[in-house]
């Protein structure tokens, strides 16, 4: 981590007792996995879309011809995908505010309660991610009102620079408020989590109706 240090007391923001600083890089995933997926295609790589109930209807080329290896990244689908039923896996809950706030260039973060923290993300094109949970087995899959407001509560404390540029020429102390005109989206997704951390595992597997041939298989998930 380039530049890493600690921080000074007179830079630790929320009651903080200790913090880091450091250069790091972060991307925007919905720019790089379009760019990764053309990637794949243009080495020859080919994509089939499909909600797969068992992974035997891929062995036996349900979608596509058999394939010489499956490789497994389920994500939370590994739960429920037949042939996996990993009952270890479990979502960790995360809800994010997408705002518009071009004049952030610098991430941010605080932990100060269980399975709620202040993080405040920028995208290199203007947009900035405000989160955000970890709510271990939580299924539910909308965003809530109120920890809408509380991501909204935790990042203009964290960062009040958040703020648009006139309301901090102004003076006044920034408020949650400041930042609703300021709001794309909502967000709200399922991380997979497992106990025990991530299957990472390779085996063999039968091909069913193939007179006992058998195939590669990777696990790579939670
Ligand atoms: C709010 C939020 C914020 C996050 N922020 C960050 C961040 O800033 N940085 C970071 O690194 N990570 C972040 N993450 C975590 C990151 O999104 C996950 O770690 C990552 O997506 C896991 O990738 P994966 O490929 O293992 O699983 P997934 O991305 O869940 O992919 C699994 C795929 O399998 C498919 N699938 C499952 N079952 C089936 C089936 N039966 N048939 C067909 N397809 C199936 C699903 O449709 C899905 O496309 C965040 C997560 C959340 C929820």
């Amino acid at each position: 981590m380039p530049d890493y240090r600690k921080l000074g007391p007179d830079e630790l923001r929320l009651g903080a007792t200790s913090g880091t600083c450091f250069t790091s890089v972060t991307f925007d995933v919905w720019r790089y996995l379009p760019w990764l997926y053309s990637q794949v295609l243009t080495r020859g790589g080919r994509v089939v879309r499909a909600q797969v109930q068992h992974i035997n209807q891929v062995l036996e080329g349900a979608f596509c011809e058999k394939p010489d290896a499956l490789v497994i990244c389920a994500g939370i689908g590994a739960r429920t995908l037949g042939g996996v039923e990993d009952e270890d896996v479990f979502p960790i809950r995360g809800q994010t505010v997408l705002i518009h706030a071009p004049w952030i260039k610098e991430c941010m973060g605080s932990k100060h309660l269980p399975g709620v923290s202040s993080y405040i993300i920028p995208r290199p094109c203007g947009d900035v991610i405000l989160g955000g949970t970890w709510l271990y087995g939580d299924w539910y899959p909308k965003p809530r009102e109120e920890t809408h407001d509380q991501i909204l509560e935790g990042a203009i404390q964290l960062c009040p620079e958040l703020a648009p540029p006139e309301v901090l020429a102004s003076g006044r102390t920034p408020t949650a408020d400041d930042l609703k005109p300021l709001i794309v989206e909502a967000g709200c997704g399922l991380r997979p989590g497992r106990k025990g951390g991530v299957r990472l595992a390779r085996d063999v597997v039968e091909v069913p109706n193939a007179e006992g041939k058998k195939v590669p298989i990777v696990y790579n998930y939670g």
